[in-house]
């Protein structure tokens, strides 16, 4: 049987670009993937009293169809047992000692031990580096035991990010596809989780209780994919700035974003 090929493999005819730079295509501002992504940013940063920064730039992360095959298959596995959507679109802030993502120039993955954002773009995220330097948890005291942790909230995923170079100008965030299947919601912290509870597929914080801001982990590697890179930075003061696109325009480009991630 011919399987598709996935919308972010490298051998897709659809990513054949004279701008792809080994595993990222920088978007344009006009691009409808880059004005949904930069809104789902927008619209989700939530902080009060904290200046939503503008967004820089917006990489689709690719991979090879064989390294995207095993998420691409527990997909269709919980698929096939849930109603619904089983995929959702978080965001993941982590530590970055190179300066990927600021300009073109620096598009390529270092080689630093202690760059958690590259490793995690070539490599994908790792649940067993999870509570040590690769896979910073959403809080210290693992809210929700050893397990890969996003956020729809991008103001809260920032708070993770942490830039290690001290010529970094920007911050960055990975808007990754989650496979969440059926999530157990839990108001308060259940620290030594290390699956899903059962008849679970991940776990869904909500706030009220233990957690201002929502969150999900997931405790399977093939659960997740990074899918976009989101380089922001300084506050957003040209509240005009981008392409004007009206509110139905917005709500068929959500359309067309979400049938990549579904
Ligand atoms: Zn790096």
């Amino acid at each position: 049987m011919v399987t598709a090929l996935d919308f972010f493999a490298i051998e897709n005819p659809r990513n054949e670009t004279d701008n792809r730079q080994g595993r990222l295509i920088p978007l344009e501002p006009s691009d409808l993937y880059y004005m949904c992504i930069k809104d789902q940013f927008d619209r989700h940063w939530e902080h009060v009293g904290r200046m939503r920064p503008r967004v820089r730039a917006i990489y689709k992360v690719l991979y090879l169809q064989s390294e995207l095959q095993p998420f691409l298959d527990y997909k269709a596995d919980v698929a096939a047992v849930r109603n619904g959507l089983v995929v959702r679109s978080l965001f993941h802030g982590t530590t970055r000692a190179c300066r990927l993502g600021e300009g073109s120039h620096n598009l390529v993955f270092c080689e630093l031990s202690d760059c958690s954002l590259c490793s995690i773009i070539r490599n994908s995220f790792d649940v067993a580096m999870c509570g040590e330097k690769f896979c910073l948890q959403l809080t210290p005291s693992n809210r929700f035991g050893v397990g890969i942790y996003t956020t729809p909230c991008s103001s809260k995923a920032d708070d993770y990010v942490k830039n290690l170079s001290p010529d970094a100008k920007w911050r960055v965030s990975l808007l990754s596809r989650v496979v969440v299947g059926k999530p157990k919601k839990f108001r308060h912290n259940r620290t030594t989780l290390t699956e899903p509870p059962h008849g679970f597929d991940s776990v869904w914080g909500v706030p009220g209780a233990d957690l201002n801001y929502e969150e999900t982990v997931v405790y399977d590697n093939n659960a997740i994919r990074p899918a976009y890179l989101v380089v922001y930075g300084d506050a957003d003061l040209e509240l005009d700035f981008g392409p004007k696109v009206p509110a139905t325009s917005i709500e068929i480009i959500r359309r067309i974003f979400a049938s990549a991630f579904v």
